[in-house]
């Protein structure tokens, strides 16, 4: 079956988050019209199918390119992009204005995923970043007022020094703004971010398990549905691209650090900038054994609220999944972690909370 999906990673920022150890770089002119000529490069080689589903311009932060390289990239995409039926691009706040979204409606672009991560001044402040709840609002009105309806927050929990009441007035502010979708992540600390320099600590156990309720409970309350551990939306608003990874489907990826999947094969691009512009995309290529391909369907699928299709399992790898894990899988279903139902085997409300320690059970 061909691929269906894409992602694209844009690895160029404005600022630099005291969380992120993405893959980036601060935005530069030079730099990034560079990096324009060894993406279409890479875009060349790849022999990319013209049927693409999906397509994801993630990063870094897409719209910090200059509304020139905004448009040179969509034109690279663009015979790529034409016919598909969910088109994504990541965005921060204070990088858009009316002609950048005038540009993404030219292009097709019909869906956004914002970095908002709080509504607390402070706590954005605290974070390095440099937008104010109202840019948001701003900014969201400018993609209804285009029509680009199909929009998507990102939240962040557990920031330094958050309470549950600085949590609960962005979940409502978040809800104001009309929106069918939201993502919704713990704050971890990476090694060498300016979170770590600054010795900030990961929330405790029983803070994150309070917030963690109260974004369930809030969010579900108000006509969202949980379809992944952190992914909420309404009715027929799911990612489609990111269903594709949960339902381990392959996919290409392009540009600096990004991965893709093709087969049984998964491979990596290259974090060196330098690199990359030599044409010298991927770092890491991996061959999947058929014990690996299916650890790490069940390592996708068990995120999905609704779980895994235990048919579709059963053909994709001619293997039937109850009987090659079953004793993993009995003693779960003892512990009320998983079920099956339905065709599906899930984790429990209890398990959803645990879903790391549940799947390491299944590396036999
Ligand atoms: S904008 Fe996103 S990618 Fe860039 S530094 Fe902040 S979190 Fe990282």
């Amino acid at each position: 079956m061909s691929i269906k999906s894409l992602y694209l990673h844009v690895p160029f920022c404005k600022t630099i988050c005291g969380y992120c150890d993405f893959c980036h770089f601060l935005f530069n002119e030079e730099k990034a019209n560079n990096w324009l000529i060894a993406l279409e490069n890479e875009i060349k080689d790849k022999n990319i199918n013209k049927d693409l589903e999906t397509i994801y311009i993630g990063g870094g932060t897409p719209t910090s390119l200059n509304i020139i390289q905004l448009e040179k990239l969509l034109a690279i995409m663009e015979p790529y992009s034409k016919n598909v039926n969910e088109y994504t691009i990541e965005v921060n706040p204070e990088t858009i204005d009316e002609d950048k979204v005038k540009l993404l409606k030219k292009y097709n672009i019909n869906r956004v995923s914002i970095g908002v991560q709080t509504s607390d001044n402070r706590l954005l402040k605290l974070m390095n970043r440099f937008h104010d709840f109202n840019t948001v609002i701003y900014c969201v009105n400018l993609f209804k007022k285009y029509d680009i309806n199909n929009i998507s927050v990102d939240v962040m929990y557990g920031i330094p020094t958050q309470t549950l009441d600085d949590l609960n007035k962005t979940l409502d502010d978040v809800l104001s703004l009309d929106i069918p979708h939201i993502s919704i992540y713990c704050l971890t600390i990476e090694p060498d971010t300016l979170f770590d320099r600054l010795n900030y600590k990961e929330v405790d156990e029983d803070l994150d398990a309070d917030m963690y309720d109260l974004i369930n409970n809030k969010l579900i309350s108000n006509g969202f549905f949980q379809y992944e551990i952190s992914n909420y939306s309404k009715k027929g608003y799911e990612s489609k691209h990111n269903l594709t990874y949960w339902n381990y489907n392959d996919f290409y990826g392009i540009s600096l650090s990004s991965s893709g999947k093709e087969n049984n094969v998964r491979y990596d691009n290259t974090k060196d900038f330098n690199k990359y512009l030599n044409g010298d995309y991927i770092e890491n290529k991996v061959i999947l054994s058929q014990d690996d391909l299916m650890f790490e369907h069940i390592m996708m699928g068990l995120r999905k609220k609704e779980g895994i299709n235990i048919k579709d399992f059963n053909l994709r790898y001619k293997t039937s999944l109850i009987d090659k894990y079953k004793d993993v899988i009995k003693s779960l279903i003892n512990d009320g972690l998983i079920e099956i139902n339905n065709e599906y085997i899930r984790c429990s409300v209890k398990g959803m909370l645990i879903s790391n320690d549940i799947i390491v059970k299944f590396m036999i």
